[in-house]
């Protein structure tokens, strides 16, 4: 029988990158899916992956516990993916408590229906780099502690701890990946990358005259999403659970990411970028660097795409987005 794998977050980023990689493994996909009054919009990112007809989606939400435990009786899932949050730092300012009831109390709740329901399953956190915020070491590993920045980062410390709780307290198999940024073209449009590589495109095509951006000397290890699932993957195929951090180990500024972006179509960033204090953070996480040893020797996992690379490949889809508009 095929394994059966369920995703909180399916809609998003990851959950898009994660499915198309678990049906390539034969895998049966279930995701949770929070109802929208624009449906059709929900399943754009796993429609621009071609795989929105192979999934199942069923209702429910992070914060419906009795939701969840529908969804595990129906599902009887083998691996369980929890990806879904409000994953906008920026947006964690002006909603601290959804955040918290989402990003953090959600998690638990999935662990809970996790322990009821099924026990025996694996079960995968999305844990971010934000929590090392104003990081205490150079280069962050899984023994680096944590100085959340923001309402999203501290949410996140709670999830993470949770799911390393459970696996203490009641031995599920429950692991945790330390992931940082990592972009593609399903980025959402309000992660500097992608706002970076929209903007770069309708720069170029006539459609926008300049890009207002917020702080410019802030640094970020940014990888490909569809390597960072791969390392979901991987955490739970070990014997036991643990804690990974997964990263590239270089750290780019957002202005070299732009310098990057308006270079490969041949445009100078310093004609077009202006600054505005409204993308500014109350705190911010000025530099953040990965050192993912422990994933590449455990889990044999590596990234194989470049920032270069990456900033390539969304500036041409978005290139073809803005040009079908
Ligand atoms: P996205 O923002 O693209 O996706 C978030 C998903 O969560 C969406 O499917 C969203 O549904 C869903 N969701 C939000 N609220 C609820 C809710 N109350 N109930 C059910 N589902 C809900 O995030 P990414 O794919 O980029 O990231 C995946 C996970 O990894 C997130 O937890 C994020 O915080 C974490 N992470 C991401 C990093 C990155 O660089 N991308 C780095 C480290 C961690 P809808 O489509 O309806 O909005
Ligand atoms: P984050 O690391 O999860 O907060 O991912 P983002 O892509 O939202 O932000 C990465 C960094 O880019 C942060 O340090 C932001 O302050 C910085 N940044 C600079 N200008 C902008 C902007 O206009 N939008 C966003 N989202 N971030 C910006």
């Amino acid at each position: 029988m095929a394994r059966r794998a369920l995703i909180s977050g399916i809609t998003g980023q990851d959950g898009a990158y994660l499915s198309a990689f678990l049906l390539e493994k034969g895998y049966e996909v279930f995701g949770i899916v929070r109802r929208s009054s624009a449906s059709e919009a929900m399943t754009a990112k796993l429609k621009w992956l071609g795989v929105d007809q192979s999934v199942r989606l069923l209702d429910g939400n992070l914060t419906d516990l009795s939701s969840l435990i529908r969804i595990f009786r129906e599902v009887r899932p083998d691996e369980i993916y929890n990806l879904a949050a409000q994953s906008f730092v920026q947006s964690s300012w002006n909603q601290p408590l959804l955040t918290a009831q989402v990003t953090g109390v959600g998690a638990a709740n999935m662990l809970e229906a996790t322990r009821l329901e099924a026990p025996g399953s694996r079960f995968y956190q999305a844990s971010s780099s934000e929590m090392f915020g104003m990081a205490r070491e150079p280069v962050q590993t899984e023994q680096t502690p944590f100085y959340p920045r923001s309402p999203y980062g501290v949410a996140k410390v709670f999830a993470h701890w949770s799911a390393v709780n459970y696996r203490e307290s009641f031995g599920l198999h429950a692991s945790s990946g330390i992931l940082f940024n990592h972009e593609s073209p399903l980025r959402g449009l309000e992660f500097v990358t992608r706002k970076v590589t929209d903007g770069v495109a309708r720069i170029k095509l006539g459609r926008a005259g300049n890009l207002a951006l917020g702080n410019l000397d802030a640094r970020r290890d940014w990888g490909h999403a569809r390597d960072y699932v791969r390392a979901m993957w991987l955490m739970l195929q070990q014997d036991r659970g643990d804690n990974y951090v997964v990263a590239t180990g270089v750290t780019t500024s957002v202005r070299d990411l732009c310098r990057m972006a308006f270079e490969t179509v041949g445009l100078e960033m310093e004609d077009h970028v202006t600054i505005d204090q409204r993308f500014a953070r109350p705190a911010e996480v000025d530099v953040l660097l990965g050192n993912a040893s422990k994933a590449k020797a455990v889990l044999g996992w590596q990234p194989t795409v470049g920032l270069r690379e990456l900033v390539a490949e969304m500036v041409e889809a978005d290139l073809k987005r803005v040009a079908a508009e």
